[in-house]
């Protein structure tokens, strides 16, 4: 074999030897191609199938559970008492009435159409009577509940007039040698008492003994689910303006009275707290019903 030859076979194994190596680099190439295009199909595919199926189902399923809570305030949260009567949680009482919140003048006259008589089997007095029509079913179960209970719950003093109220106040103006202010702190001058709303009542004998019967022990445990709270409790004089009273409650509405109880507030500092100004926003919350002329309108 000449030198020439070796060569030129030497060039002929080197250059088919460079087309496997770029034939094999090639197929490799194709190879990696090919799977990284089924590999991301695949991932695709199970995109589309389970990740975007459980997250389609987690968008069907989450705006149907916040939907579902912001719905249920709108629909009427029914509380079922003990005796069977079906009563509105979300309805509410919050007119605020106290020594620096009177009731318009006109309050004593207009209330008297929205007033009715509380059956004599839940009360122990036959000289006021009468309760605000609003509060009137929730004041009638819960008393009918501690019955059942076996706990001698009775309303004593629910709506009182101007002139009622007037004749009250003057007695114990009397009583305290003249003092008007003093005498405020236990009778409310009219149009500055609860009663005069006809949303409240004293329960029983309206005195300070209240505090050790069981009526007042199961008040405790159940008015806030008639909507009932203890209006001035003890300690709160200095809010309330009024002193403790043990047999004064009142009626602001189911969940008013549970959240109430449950942050420990006064009625004051439970609509200070929701940023109500009675002066100020006069036609308000119509929910909260915060006004006098919305109680009787
Ligand atoms: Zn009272």
């Amino acid at each position: 074999m000449t030198e020439r030859r070796k060569k030129a076979i030497i060039r002929r194994r080197i250059f088919i030897a460079l087309l496997a190596v770029l034939l094999a680099v090639l197929i490799a190439l194709i190879a990696v191609i090919v799977a990284v295009i089924k590999n991301g199909s695949n991932t695709n595919n199970n995109n589309s199938s389970d990740i975007s199926f459980v997250s389609s189902e987690q968008n069907l399923s989450e705006p149907d559970d916040s939907s579902s809570q912001e719905d249920t305030p709108s629909e009427p949260e029914v509380f079922v008492t003990p005796t069977g009567v079906e009563l509105d949680a979300d309805f509410g009482r919050l007119l605020l009435i106290n020594g620096e919140n009177a009731l318009p003048d006109d309050y004593d006259t207009k209330v008297r159409e929205y007033l009715v008589e509380i059956d004599p089997q839940y009360r122990n007095n036959n000289y006021v009577t009468q309760i605000h029509k609003d509060v009137y079913p929730y004041i009638t179960a819960m008393v009918a509940a501690a019955q059942a209970d076996g706990v001698d719950l009775r309303v004593w003093s629910p709506f009182r007039s101007y002139a009622i109220q007037n004749d009250l106040f003057q007695k114990q103006v009397n009583r305290v040698g003249g003092d008007e202010e003093k005498a405020a702190t236990v009778v409310a001058r009219p149009g500055t008492s609860e009663h005069n709303t006809g949303l409240c009542a004293d329960f029983n004998m309206a005195s300070d003994t209240f505090e050790s019967t069981p009526m007042y022990t199961w008040m405790c445990e159940n008015a806030e689910n008639y909507g009932f709270i203890l209006r001035y409790p003890k300690d709160k004089q200095h809010i309330t303006g009024v002193i403790y009273e043990s047999w004064h409650w009142r009626f602001v509405g189911i969940n008013n009275a549970k959240l109430i109880n449950e942050l420990g507030l006064t009625l004051e500092e439970f609509i200070e707290m929701k940023n109500f100004d009675p002066a100020m926003d006069m036609y308000g919350d119509d929910s909260a019903s915060n006004t006098a002329e919305q109680i009787i309108d």
